[in-house]
């Protein structure tokens, strides 16, 4: 039973995001603006540069290192200050903010040298899968973005080996490439997607080289599930298919997670027993973590999350990295890590972080648990949507995503033995994990 009691500190932060992401888009975010251009300073004394550009596989454009991943884009301005930084790939989709995102790169490429930045963006496979409809959803991107051509249209997350091959596509693909209006094909795979059943991503992407047509991919690649992204980049390296990145970062600050599981006391939740023992745990790893900060004279997390992102631009089978840049603040913090280096202290720092909390991380794109849940509840994408809240500060789409899945929440797994978490071959504490998630995601 879930009791209520007076607003607590999690359901106030919630309620801040909301509160900030209406300042975003009104353009009250340029507080970090300030920081990244100087008082009064125009665009020209940005002090965010790109320092290192790469080839992107055959397609031989030289991309910047670190790329924007355009998920949460509310403002022109924002990408404005990135392509000045000299980020020059932009990774979009028909599906982001429903078209939103592509209206607004489309609204600040046209007045730029269109050579010089390779847009990608994706369409999902539903509904109507015939050439005619997939070239009609193209060419509505094309629209939006306001641009004769995409550098590269990709297929976004074929759970199957099937859908990998959908005939539609390819061949709207290569009727769009005759006429000039896209240059590259690709493919995004991020493993589990709930509501059919999916390959592994491992599998998906290995097929991608085999299948020879595909010229650019988008891959999941971090340090805590780096042996299957470095079988995947790899065989891209072998046949010359550019690799982009996504989910590099998968540091969280359990220190939040711990004041998480402090607030369902105060609320009055119950608390399993089995979830129990999770708190308690995570109360040791949350002493643990002072001396970790201590040890390696951590000022805060951005320096763990800082050596995440060059532990994956030091693998030379990486073309760049597309992280969600939602702000200015986002902005300045990536821009920086363009050509950084990953020395002995990240990877010290990595070391540490890993054998502490690594068995907390639900890996992305797994899903091996989720047979075993009598519930068929999405584990995986439910850890995913936490991730986005908790990781990438992409509160609101955390949110709106896990209310559409409508039935087999996590609210489930609160008074659950926990068949998931027994079958999970990493070791995950899932099922707290899922229920923190259930409270963090829900604003009640
Ligand atoms: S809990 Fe374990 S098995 Fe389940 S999705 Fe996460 S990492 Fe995979
Ligand atoms: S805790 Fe129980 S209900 Fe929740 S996902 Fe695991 S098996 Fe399913």
């Amino acid at each position: 039973m879930k009791k209520k009691t007076t607003p607590s500190n999690q359901e106030l932060s919630r309620r801040r995001f909301l509160g900030s992401s209406a300042a975003v888009l009104t353009g009250i975010g340029f507080g970090s603006r300030k920081k990244l251009f100087g008082s009064g300073s125009s665009v020209e004394e940005n002090e965010v540069k790109i320092k290192e550009y790469r080839t992107l596989g055959r397609t031989g454009f030289k991309v910047s290192d670190m790329a924007f991943g355009a998920g949460e884009l509310a403002e022109p301005a924002l990408l404005e200050a990135i392509l000045d930084a000299g980020i020059n790939y932009i990774d979009t989709a028909e599906g982001y903010g429903r078209g939103r995102s592509e209206r607004i790169i489309g609204s600040v490429i046209k007045n730029r040298d269109r050579k010089k930045i390779f847009v990608t963006t994706k369409l999902g496979l539903r509904g109507d899968l015939t050439k005619k409809a997939i070239k009609d959803r193209a060419l509505k991107c094309l629209e939006r973005l306001q641009t004769e051509y995409v550098d590269c249209l990709m297929i976004h997350m074929p759970s199957t080996l099937e859908q990998l091959k959908t005939e539609g596509f390819h061949a709207a693909f290569k009727e769009l490439k005759a006429e000039g209006r896209v240059r590259f094909r690709g493919l995004s795979n991020h493993g589990a997607q709930w509501g059919d059943v999916p390959e592994t991503m491992e599998k998906v992407h290995l097929a991608a080289a085999e299948d020879g047509r595909f010229d650019v991919a988008l891959l999941v690649y971090n340090f805590l599930q780096k042996d299957e992204g470095e079988r995947i980049l790899k065989a891209y390296k072998q046949k010359n298919i550019g690799a982009t990145l996504m989910k590099t970062n998968p540091v969280l600050n359990y220190l939040e997670v711990k004041e998480q599981a402090d607030q369902l006391k105060e609320e009055g939740k119950e608390v399993s027993e089995r979830l129990q023992n999770l708190l308690d745990r995570l109360k040791g790893r949350a002493d643990a973590t002072e001396a970790f900060q201590k040890q390696y004279g951590l000022k805060s997390y951005d320096e763990v999350r800082s050596a995440a992102m060059k532990f994956v631009l030091n693998n030379p089978n990486v073309s760049c990295a597309c992280p969600t840049i939602k702000n200015f603040s986002d902005l300045e913090f990536y821009g920086n890590l363009s050509g950084a280096r990953f020395d002995l202290k990240a990877e010290k720092t990595l070391a540490a972080y890993k054998a502490l909390y690594g068995d907390l991380y639900c890996r992305h794109a797994c899903g091996k648990c989720e047979s075993s849940c009598p519930h068929a509840v999405p584990v995986n994408t439910i850890m995913r949507y936490n991730h986005y809240f908790q990781a990438q500060g992409r509160e609101k789409t955390a949110m709106v995503k896990y209310a559409a899945l409508s039935q087999n929440k996590a609210d489930r797994c609160w008074n659950c033995s926990g068949y998931c978490e027994r079958s999970c071959p990493y070791g995950v504490p899932v099922q707290g994990l899922l229920v923190l998630a259930d409270h963090t995601l829900t604003l009640t």
